[in-house]
């Protein structure tokens, strides 16, 4: 037996953005534990926005666990749902319990950040006036000029602790601001990938504390009226369905599905996003919906492979941005896909 350290992870009750809270406990196990091994935990709501102080508990389920190796041997991180004391009912809180299960849905998130130091993004110059080089040669950019002497350590670090925790990165890379990066996720599942941003985000923040950075999620830090790219979480999506019938008539009627319910995508695409769905920069504006051959001004990009073959394949919704909860995201995404019944197979078909 061996002691190990669990990082409990969960999302608080703070609107419109939820914070990542973690809290450690200490329990004996032969071998790295396995998600079910895992004991339920509690904490005090009243203090995450979460309960009243009058009924305070809340109850944490453990959903899935990384080996957490920045912090040592024999330490592990947990992600959690947030439930009532019943441990039945999910918290109003918990965006992860109302995601429907589909084990054929696919995701892949780009999450783009910001990485900050004194109210500035890191390598601006001191003083709200002083704006670097304007963009242009920061997007996948090298040297110090571009990238300043600190990111590519942290953004490398990163990636590494994420690697190590069985996190599935596909790739990072610099972004089209100063100071601004990205790094993409892609599981397999409906909620897999997006446990995995969360806990992508929390080793982000965690291992930046010691740099004396923050890592700002917001979609537009820098304010719309400056010629600086806002942040987004271009969602990648597909199903069994949509990788292997597809065709042109679901694709239509799955496009106007997302049409109809766009303000309530937009309800979960996080906040602030007018600020970002201007119609400028690679974007489409907030009250339209329109998809696009690869076209970076749609709501939804198609990929070209989509179109070439026969309408199969996965889509690309540009309008989640960096502060999104890739659980009421891909929760969202996966019910308006649900409201689309699928063709009646073909007469004479098997
Ligand atoms: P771009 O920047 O051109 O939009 P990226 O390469 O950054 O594209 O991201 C594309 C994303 O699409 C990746 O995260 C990838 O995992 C994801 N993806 C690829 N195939 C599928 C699929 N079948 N279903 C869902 N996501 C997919
Ligand atoms: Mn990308
Ligand atoms: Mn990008
Ligand atoms: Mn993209």
């Amino acid at each position: 037996m061996a002691k190990y350290k669990l990082e409990y992870l969960w999302l608080d009750g703070y609107e419109p953005v939820a914070n990542i809270r973690g809290k450690t406990q200490i329990k004996e196990f032969k071998s790295f534990p396995k998600v079910e091994e895992l004991p339920w935990w509690g904490f005090d709501g009243s203090s995450t926005r979460q309960a009243e102080g009058r009924s305070s508990d809340c109850m944490l389920k453990p959903v899935a666990v990384y080996p957490d190796v920045a912090r040592g041997e024999n330490c592990a991180i947990v992600m959690c749902e947030v439930y009532m004391p019943d441990k039945k009912t999910p918290h109003p809180s918990n965006g992860r319990a109302n995601i429907p299960d589909d084990p054929g849905a696919w995701f892949g998130f780009e999450q783009e950040y910001f990485l900050y130091k004194n109210g500035r993004p890191l390598g601006f110059p001191c003083g709200a006036d002083n704006f670097p080089y304007p963009q242009g040669e920061y997007y996948t950019g090298v040297g110090y000029r571009a990238v300043g002497s600190i990111a590519r350590e942290i953004v490398d670090k990163h990636l590494e602790l994420c690697l190590a925790a069985g996190i599935n990165h596909e790739g990072i890379n610099a972004e089209v601001a100063k100071g601004q990066w990205e790094f993409q996720i892609f599981g397999k599942g409906s909620k897999n990938a997006a446990d995995q941003v969360w806990v992508a985000r929390y080793l982000m923040m965690r291992l930046c504390e010691k740099y004396e950075v923050d890592v700002n999620w917001h979609c537009k830090p820098l304010g719309k009226d400056v010629d600086w790219n806002g942040s987004g979480m271009h969602s990648n999506f597909s199903t069994e369905y949509m990788r292997e019938v597809g065709g042109k008539e679901y694709f239509e009627a799955l496009m106007a599905a997302f049409d109809k319910y766009k303000n309530e995508h937009i309800a979960v695409y996080g906040p602030d996003n007018h600020l970002r769905l201007t119609g400028l920069h690679e974007t489409q504006s907030i009250d339209k919906f329109n998809y696009g051959v690869a076209n970076r001004g749609a709501s939804v990009r198609v990929p070209h492979s989509f179109v070439d073959n026969n309408y199969r394949g996965y889509l690309e919704d540009r309008r989640p941005n960096s502060q999104g909860d890739p659980y009421k995201i891909a929760g969202r995404i996966l019910q308006t896909i649900q409201t689309v019944p699928l063709p009646a197979k073909k007469a004479g078909k098997k």
